[in-house]
């Protein structure tokens, strides 16, 4: 091209860096010649599909060739009911991240910013700068959200607020108190979306549900997803419950088949599944219990995780995730997130989180 293309691009788009996903086990396997490689670095669900979910798929195979429904009935109606509200108040995503950006595109311009903690989940930078919106990044507390800190940096310009609940990476979480004072505070031509990703994995008594607050707060977003308990991350299926105001914004950006016939079928099927979520909330919480007493006993401290995943503090995360990786044992670097001397590990089967311990434990003595 005789022009550079670059300069042509929209000014957000120029200073985008993009997501590092986790790296895929065949990618592993094939650059490092390794066999029987572990992945703990997406919080991925490792007990995998619920029977349930794969008969719903098998079943709906012969749909195949035909479009979807772009209205996503079926899970739209099983959702209401789950949550108690009207099916104008869902709207659905291609994975929640779907939805974060749409979000993004409707609420956020040039002139206005996006605020967000430090180390909070990497995609609300990500679509705010995708917008060439201005970034409100406010300092942690305890490598948590410091609500009274974010209350406190609020200007006129401050359009969309993204409070991970618990946040990804530090699963550090915010109380019931602390959220609705928050909620309470913030004016009403500012959208707080709070995002509960991980919410099946909260036991706490004292942890909020956001989206039982959709009637007070007309300017609230809750996001959730398939893709962590549920079991579904390939399929990508995530929604937000909000305002119907709202909803009929975020409907206008969305694009008409964005959740396909599979996910739809499949996330309405996963509903109904009960077993398997108290299956896979049994098998995290004995998980986290078996990593936090190794690193206990390694001398290795870490951040208090409500979520399916934990960050440990290795000393030098860059370097242990590299030799990790020789070893066979995928987790997710952060330094990205600020958090240079840390890796995040996800909770895996009995049989992975001993791998890894033991991957670990080499790394840590050479
Ligand atoms: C994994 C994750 C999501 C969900 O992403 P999907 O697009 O639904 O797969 C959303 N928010 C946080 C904080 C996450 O960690």
């Amino acid at each position: 091209m005789s022009c550079d293309v670059f300069q042509l691009a929209q000014q957000g788009v120029q200073g985008l860096k993009p997501y590092q996903p986790g790296k895929p086990i065949e990618e592993l396997e094939r650059e490092y010649g390794i066999q029987n490689a572990v992945k703990l670095a997406s919080n991925e669900n490792p007990l995998g599909m619920s029977e349930q979910v794969k008969q719903a798929i098998q079943d709906s195979l012969p749909e195949m060739a035909r479009y979807p429904d772009g209205n996503g009935f079926i899970l739209k109606q099983a959702l209401a009911a789950k949550h108690q509200v009207d099916m104008d108040c869902i709207t659905l995503g291609n994975g929640s991240n779907d939805v974060l950006e749409l979000i993004a595109r409707v609420f956020l311009t040039p002139e206005s910013a996006a605020m967000y903690s430090q180390h909070a989940f990497a995609v609300y930078p990500l679509v705010t700068q995708a917008i060439g919106a201005k970034h409100n990044a406010v300092a942690a507390k305890d490598w948590g959200h410091d609500l009274t800190a974010m209350q406190a940096a609020l200007t006129p310009k401050t359009r969309v607020i993204f409070i991970a609940n618990p946040n990804n990476p530090t699963g550090t979480w915010v109380n019931k108190t602390e959220l609705k004072a928050f909620l309470q505070a913030v004016p009403e031509d500012k959208i707080v979306v709070v995002d509960e990703a991980y919410i099946e994995y909260v036991a706490e008594a004292d942890y909020p549900d956001a989206s039982q607050w959709l009637n007070e707060f007309p300017n609230l977003i809750v996001t959730r997803t398939f893709s962590k308990a549920y079991g579904l991350a390939s399929l990508r299926v995530g929604y937000a419950l909000s305002h119907p105001d709202i909803t009929n914004l975020l409907n206008r950006v969305r694009q008409p088949f964005n959740v396909n016939q599979f996910a739809l079928v499949a996330a309405t099927a996963a509903l109904q599944d009960s077993q398997y979520i108290q299956d896979s909330v049994k098998l995290n919480q004995a998980g986290m219990q078996q990593l936090t007493e190794a690193f206990d006993s390694m001398g290795l401290s870490y951040i208090p995780s409500v979520g399916n995943f934990i960050a440990v503090d290795v000393g030098q995360g860059d370097a242990i995730y590299e030799t990790l990786l020789r070893k066979g044992v995928i987790v997710r670097p952060v330094t990205a997130y600020q958090m240079p001397q840390y890796v995040r590990v996800s909770i895996g089967t009995e049989a992975e989180n001993a791998q890894f311990i033991q991957a670990l434990k080499s790394c840590m003595a050479s």
